[in-house]
């Protein structure tokens, strides 16, 4: 049995894992990672795991001492960040000293983990080896065609929107990747409040740059979000709110959504459309269902 911190990385190792692994997620939908507290119940299940795959990067705030405490019981403890390029990392203004988390924002970047997840599954089961070999070359091809997706609409977004703003600093490294400037209300970690002047500067913004929406996201409260285009509109300009965005967490497991390709490419193609840009409603594999949102 094989237990991850978030979704995500349920969802990749799942993906190299197929049928011969039962990978099950802690958090589930909605759920803020910087925030989760393990349950009793969690720490047991953790205990009982032949191996944990965390994000890592200090994403998971409040679990980062349980974790290493079964690393040091001798548990395998693989974090995906730790394994990705270091130089490939970002460190954003207000978050010296550490990296930003949020790695599976970049298609491209997250494929490059597989390799590590390959081989930790691979040493639990070396009779799998074949199989994950397989699976890890499968989905990074995958991986390969949502990146190009996603490359391809949100460069179909008009210059002078070409701006992202949502609820907190969740996506860096989708606008370093496909070339959006990307603004957050609160930081890096939803910890940190999000200050009146903050909200004022994201409100002068909007309007000088006559930017058309902005995103709330699932696993934030949306009340700073409001804050922007109730702003916005009394400088008199009309900012309409996009639909949520899964920043930290996916959707309903056994949805589309509830897996990372759709995840990715329910944002994207939510951020063309909002944003002016062109995107198919059925998004990157004619999976998607934007109308029932
Ligand atoms: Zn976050």
């Amino acid at each position: 049995m094989i237990v991850a911190s978030t979704g995500m990385v349920a969802d990749l190792v799942r993906a190299v894992a197929g049928d011969r692994a039962d990978v099950s997620a802690l958090m589930g939908e909605g759920v803020d990672p910087h925030l989760y507290k393990p349950t009793r119940s969690d720490i047991a299940r953790l205990m009982r795991a032949d191996a944990v795959f965390i994000n890592g990067l200090l994403l998971e705030g409040k679990m980062t001492d349980a974790f290493a405490r079964m690393r040091d019981s001798g548990k395998p403890v693989v974090a995906v960040g730790d394994a990705l390029p270091q130089d490939r990392l970002l460190s954003p203004p207000g978050f010296e000293g550490a990296h930003d988390p949020h790695v599976w924002m970049d298609a491209g970047l997250w494929a490059q983990a597989l390799p590590a997840v390959r081989d930790a599954v691979t040493k639990l089961d070396p009779a799998g080896a074949d199989l994950y070999a397989r699976n890890a070359d499968a989905y990074a091809a995958k991986l390969v065609d949502l990146d190009a997706y996603a490359r391809r609409v949100l460069a179909s977004i008009p210059a002078n929107a070409r701006v992202l703003v949502t609820a907190h600093d969740a996506f860096n490294y989708l606008g370093r990747a496909y070339g959006i400037e990307v603004r957050g209300i609160q930081g890096i970690s939803t910890e940190s409040e999000a200050g009146l002047k903050a909200i004022e500067e994201l409100v002068a913004l909007l309007a000088d740059r006559g930017i058309p929406a902005v995103f709330p996201e699932t696993s934030v409260s949306d009340r700073n979000v409001h804050a922007l285009v109730e702003g916005a509109a009394a400088r008199g300009h009309a900012v309409a709110l996009g639909g949520a965005l899964f920043s930290d967490a996916m959707g309903a497991p056994g949805t589309y959504e509830g897996t990372y390709l759709g995840m990715i490419d329910l944002n994207v193609t939510t951020i063309a459309r909002a944003l002016g840009g062109e995107a198919p409603a059925s998004g990157f594999q004619g999976k998607l269902t934007l109308a029932q949102r």
